[in-house]
């Protein structure tokens, strides 16, 4: 009998290292005006200042955002919820349109990628250098780069997460309590595990990222349609591929394609894929390997392009650059451009128009409504008054909703700028008004000096059974005002 074959199904694929080549072009300029613009924004903002504080604040202990004038409260989380949903929406719409350039230019994994690098390359050399480097046993010349590169990777890693947690404590104290060890253990684990996963993710893991964790990968490939840009590998042209003379185009014409076989757009590649193989789920549309063939193309005096940006529509019906461009503007890519302003417009209409004043009233549970002097009835709330506006200002509260109703406590405050109160209330309204059980009423507060600055919030009053009236007329008068 024999031996029934045994076959391994491997669950975890091995890393191979890849080695890519340093390329200069249009799309690697690019690339890098993206990391300049990047992380000028990210690196900088914390730094910068308005009205004597941070301009952007990610307070937490205070529950308070502030993004440059304005400052935002849990109350005003809809307007984050908002901005992650145009964020969201906003890359949809991109990758319909252009599919992976979020991946290839901007996405924060490809900026330190492409930054740690280039500082792999200034200590370890070119890729060859780096190749053999890894080969070698190790001596004095491998123990120095492999630590000088990993020193800088984790200097520029730490000031990573210092500058993450820069946005939710003030950098400036952030670093002033980092020299003298005083950060509190909270600070202390996020600087270390953002600039771990800084250290970890462009560093070591790079390529493994996209392929195996990044979500946005997997699901992309639905936003995708037959117009979706891709980087692609003109078959027609290239094939058949070979090695080639300079300058030997027209005799070889029929018999062999422009491709010369030079593998530079494999070793250029991050994710180390043939693109001439088609379209792959592991190419982040860096567009390396464009710039990569097209100096080849030049060597040889051939026409760039082999390897270029081009749709699914394009490649299989032929069309002219100005074709493919046409269909740019399709009907799912004009309404999702509709649909996106005008999320962009309400969302910035509503943030510039909102009253800078929060107040929430929480009624006293412990006295449902209690009779007081002269027979009068009168409720207790507390009031929660939320200054978001940067100034201080002087308040005025009034109540409104039963015939006669007023305040039994002092009814005007201060409230310095992006300050909160709890302010206790006490309510009454005369013997036989209102009707016994629950009235509603309403509580408005207004800043004197700023009479736009008013909100109005709804409340109950209760009047206990006997003290008020069951006159439904009356009752539906008082709800009328
Ligand atoms: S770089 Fe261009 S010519 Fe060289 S192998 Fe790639 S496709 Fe062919
Ligand atoms: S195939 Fe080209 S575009 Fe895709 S990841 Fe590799 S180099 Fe970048």
């Amino acid at each position: 009998m024999s031996t029934p074959e045994v076959s391994v199904i491997k669950m975890y694929a091995a890393r191979e290292e890849i080695y890519p080549r340093e390329i200069k072009g249009r799309y690697a300029t690019l690339r890098w005006l993206c990391v300049w613009l990047t992380q000028l924004v990210f690196y900088g903002l914390p730094w910068l200042q308005w009205n004597d504080r941070q301009a952007l604040l990610f307070d937490l202990g205070a529950r308070k955002f502030y993004i440059f004038g304005i400052v935002l409260w849990p109350q005003d989380f809809i307007y984050l919820a908002v901005l992650l949903i145009i964020c969201a929406y906003g890359l949809f719409l991109v990758t319909a349109v252009a599919g992976r350039v979020w991946c290839g230019f901007a996405c924060p994994q490809t900026v330190y990628t492409e930054i740690f690098m280039w500082i792999e390359r200034k200590i370890e050399g070119t890729r060859s250098a780096r190749m053999r480097l890894d080969k070698q046993a190790w001596g004095i010349d491998k123990l120095w780069r492999k630590s000088a590169k990993h020193l800088v990777w984790g200097a520029v890693a730490l000031w990573t997460g210092l500058t993450f947690v820069g946005y939710f404590t003030p950098v400036r104290s952030l670093i002033g309590a980092v020299a003298s060890l005083g950060l509190g253990p909270w600070e202390w684990f996020w600087i270390l595990f953002y600039s771990l996963a800084t250290y970890g993710n462009a560093g070591w893991m790079r390529e493994q990222v996209c392929k195996y964790m990044c979500p946005y990968a997997r699901f992309q490939s639905s936003m995708f349609d037959k117009d979706t840009l891709i980087i692609t590998y003109d078959t027609d042209r290239g094939e058949p591929r070979g090695p080639r003379a300079k300058k030997t185009v027209a005799p070889a014409a029929n018999v062999q394609g422009d491709c010369i076989d030079c593998s530079m757009c494999v070793q250029v590649c991050p994710t180390g894929i043939d693109i001439r193989d088609g379209l792959q789920y592991e190419c982040i549309g860096c567009a390396a390997c464009i710039d990569a063939c097209n100096s080849v193309m030049a060597k040889i005096d051939l026409p760039a392009g082999l390897i270029r940006y081009s749709t699914d529509h394009a490649i299989t019906k032929k069309w002219s650059f100005a074709q493919m461009q046409a269909r740019v503007l399709r009907p799912r890519v004009l309404i999702y451009t509709a649909i996106l302003g005008l999320i962009i417009t309400a969302f910035f209409v509503s943030l510039f128009m909102r009253t800078p004043l929060k107040m929430d009233v929480i009624r006293d549970r412990g006295s449902m409504g209690r009779e007081v002097e002269d027979g009068m009835i009168e409720n207790v709330y507390r009031l929660q008054i939320m200054n978001t506006d940067e100034a201080s200002h002087h308040f005025k509260i009034s109540v409104a909703g039963i015939d006669g109703i007023a305040l039994a406590s002092p009814d005007e405050l201060d409230l310095e700028g992006t300050g909160s109160r709890a302010v206790p209330v006490r309510v009454r309204v005369a013997a036989g008004e209102g009707r016994s059980g629950s009235n509603k009423i309403s509580f408005t507060l207004v800043a004197t000096d700023h009479a736009s600055q008013q909100v109005t919030e709804k409340a109950v009053f209760f009047v206990p059974r006997g003290a008020g009236h069951d006159d439904h007329d009356k009752h539906d008068k008082h709800d009328d005002h």
